[in-house]
């Protein structure tokens, strides 16, 4: 006799609503019938174990049929089976309550809703208009039982035929949901989820190339790998292994750099490996690179919580039971097992990175470009990690040696610490356009770092902050005097008339380049040194350079560059030209300058009647302000004097070109201009 029954749910009619809310992730049914039949295999291995199930435990299998004829997906086990006491019990007792607020609450999270039901077999009922079990259970004397349901709270349970242990679930999918009677569907969603489940899962036979066509042979094509890696003994396995796993989980990548082996069982469970890929560039940095399992069984890809938000740039798998996966992500990162798990894997990863820069320091310097981005952005992010990070993190110079950061410190200390005792770190970004520069500082004994990586600005700033008088300034921020002060300035060379002189002379001749502006500056620098030399203040160019990092910042991103023209005022050149434009103007500047002079005096004289600070008597304002006009007009004059003179002179423009030239600043017609006048020259 068939016994009808309604499935034991407080809510009237589970399905609709399993059905209406549930939508967004369709596919995991499969996942949860499969894990349901792998547990089923599992608890028939414990029971064996255990010495209660007498039989043979090799045939553990799960099978997945698709019958498109029928319209039915199968998934078989020969796991333990349910007696019709214990449908009854685990199948139509589902007991919840508020089930329809919750189900409101997480409507769009199918995981949290399945785990907190334990509606892993439910969720079958997205896709399917009917599900039927056909089960005999493993214990002696069982008998086969047969349950069905259509997607009503009400089924019908009857004894029926099957000899063999185990369970048959059999969903007839709805029309709706046809892409489940797809093989290569089927196949890609069993990749997905069941790759690395414990016992075979089978889906359809292997294929050979016979007659001209594929055909499928009498064997059984398995899945998955039922001993993946992560669940090994890592001294049982080679490099080799660990490369072929990574090219199995990630086949479109380079070899990665290295990888680490997790493998701990207290105070948690967790096992998985975590490799650092090889980043080819920013395009590739992608942060769903590593799979959480549990137990084998897939579950996501989007670890936020689990793993430290800056090793999401790394690959690879985690598994642990102990994640609890069917929550919120907000409690997910609350959660204190979760906290230590995450604190346990940046422990684990300074460790090996610490082991290697330490055992195999070649191979470390080798692929230190490589790994940079993400010790760098560990640090950078990470208190703990930035701690062991300063043991092992590497600074590269422009020679392309490398040195640990107390090393490096040690190295420079002597030659390279300010009447201050600031430690000046100097750096470049671009070892051809900041030759010059570079090699003014390597011909005068210092080093210089080569910094040009992603987040090497804010991992500069972050290292003067933790290494206290230390700064790291860029060569062609100013002129290596100024860089590296070791004395009191030196006095200046040229007088304040020469001076103006020489800032009109240069500064009305700069040629307009696109958003640059320029300012001229002056210092007694050697007479071997260029004669003149454009810095970038270090404030201004990390402000910019911090901008691209810091949303709130960047109006410093769109201003223009300002950079510094410095004259070398001991630079024979430079103070020849000096001295013949003083001496060629000196007849035609002289009358006007005097004049300036004596206009000068004359509002002196009238702003002197305002000590007291009552204001300059009325009779005299008339006076002042013609005066005011009247030097302006002079001093404009004398400007245009110096600039007409100035645009003839062609050294004035050759220095500022070659400038502007070692810098890469000379481009189109300012540079064939330059060329051209550079050949005149040769006449
Ligand atoms: P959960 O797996 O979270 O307990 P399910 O609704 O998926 O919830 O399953 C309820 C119970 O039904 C399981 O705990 C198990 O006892 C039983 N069950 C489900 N599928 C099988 C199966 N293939 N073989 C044996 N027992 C099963």
């Amino acid at each position: 006799m068939p016994t009808k029954g309604t499935i034991g749910v407080t809510t009237n009619n589970i399905f609709p609503v399993i059905k209406k809310f549930l939508y967004s992730d369709h596919e995991i049914f499969l996942r949860e019938l499969v894990s349901n039949a792998v547990d089923a295999t599992q608890k028939l291995k414990t029971l064996s174990g255990a010495g209660e199930f007498k039989g043979s435990t090799d045939d553990l299998r799960v099978t997945i049929a698709v019958d498109k004829e029928a319209g039915t997906l199968t998934v078989s086990d020969s796991g333990i089976g349910m007696t019709a006491e214990e449908i009854d019990k685990y199948i139509n007792q589902i007991a919840f309550s508020g089930a329809e607020e919750f189900l409101e609450k997480y409507k769009d999270n199918a995981n949290a809703i399945i785990g907190h039901f334990g509606l892993g077999f439910y969720s079958a009922f997205m896709v399917a208009k009917k599900v039927e079990i056909r089960t005999l259970s493993w214990q002696e004397g069982a008998k086969a039982v047969q349950w069905t349901c259509d997607g009503s709270p009400e089924f019908e349970m009857q004894d029926c035929d099957k000899a063999e242990r185990g369970t048959d679930i059999i969903v007839t999918i709805d029309d709706d949901e046809k892409e489940f009677l797809e093989t290569a569907r089927i196949e890609g969603l069993l990749k997905k989820y069941c790759r690395f489940l414990p016992v075979p899962i089978i889906f359809g036979k292997e294929q050979e190339w016979k007659d001209g066509k594929y055909q499928d042979t009498d064997k059984d094509k398995v899945i998955n790998d039922i001993e993946p890696m992560w669940s090994r003994m890592p001294a049982d396995l080679k490099d080799e292994d660990y490369l072929k796993f990574y090219h199995a989980i990630e086949p479109m990548q380079d070899d990665p750099l290295f990888w680490i082996h997790l493998n701990v069982d207290y105070p948690f469970t967790l096992t998985g490996i975590l490799y650092f890929p090889k980043i080819k560039n920013n395009l590739d940095i992608r942060k769903d690179r590593i799979q959480l399992y549990c137990n084998q069984v897939y579950v996501t890809d989007s670890v936020e919580g689990v793993v430290p938000d800056w090793l999401m740039l790394l690959q690879g798998v985690i598994d642990s039971p102990d994640i609890p996966l069917n929550v919120s992500r907000s409690y997910l990162q609350s959660d204190r097992a979760v906290k230590k798990i995450s604190t346990y894997i940046t422990k684990k990863v300074a460790a090996r990175l610490e082991e290697i820069a330490k055992n195999q320091p070649d191979e470390f310097e080798k692929k230190w470009n490589d790994i940079k981005i993400f010790i760098e952005y560990g640090m950078l992010s990470d208190e703990k990690f930035c701690e062991s990070g300063l043991k092992f993190a590497l600074l590269e110079n422009t020679e392309g040696k490398y040195f640990k950061l107390e090393d490096y410190r040690k190295l420079i200390s002597s030659e390279q610490t300010d009447k201050e005792g600031n430690l000046i770190c100097l750096y470049a970004t671009d070892k051809e356009a900041q030759y010059s520069y570079i090699k003014a500082a390597t011909d005068k004994g210092y080093d210089v770092l080569m910094m040009n990586g992603e987040l090497d600005v804010p991992f500069m700033s972050m290292l003067e902050q933790k290494q206290d008088k230390t700064r790291f300034v860029r060569v062609d921020s100013d002129v290596l005097e100024n860089l590296i002060r070791k004395q009191e300035d030196s006095k200046p060379q040229f007088t304040p008339e020469q001076q103006e002189m020489a800032q009109t002379l240069f500064k009305s001749q700069i040629p307009p380049v696109e958003k640059a502006e320029f300012v001229i500056a002056f210092a007694a620098m050697s007479p071997d040194d260029q004669p003149m030399v454009i810095t970038q203040a270090e404030y201004m160019r990390r402000m910019k350079d911090m901008a691209r990092f810091q949303p709130g910042m960047s109006f410093y991103g769109d201003m223009p560059d300002m950079y510094s023209m410095v004259l070398n005022t001991k630079h024979p050149i430079i103070k020849k030209v000096i001295e013949q434009a003083e001496k060629s103007l000196e007849a035609e500047l002289k009358p006007v300058t005097e004049e300036i002079a004596a206009t000068q005096n004359v509002i002196k004289a009238i702003r002197d009647l305002d000590k007291d600070n009552k204001g300059v008597p009325d009779d005299k304002k008339q006076d002042l302000e013609d005066n005011e006009k009247r030097l302006k007009e002079l001093r404009e004059k004398k400007e245009n004097m110096i600039v007409a003179y100035a645009a003839g002179e062609s050294r004035v423009h050759q220095i500022i070109d070659i400038a502007l030239l070692s810098n890469g600043m000379l481009k189109g017609e300012g540079l064939t201009r330059f060329l051209k006048r550079s050949i005149g020259l040769l006449k």
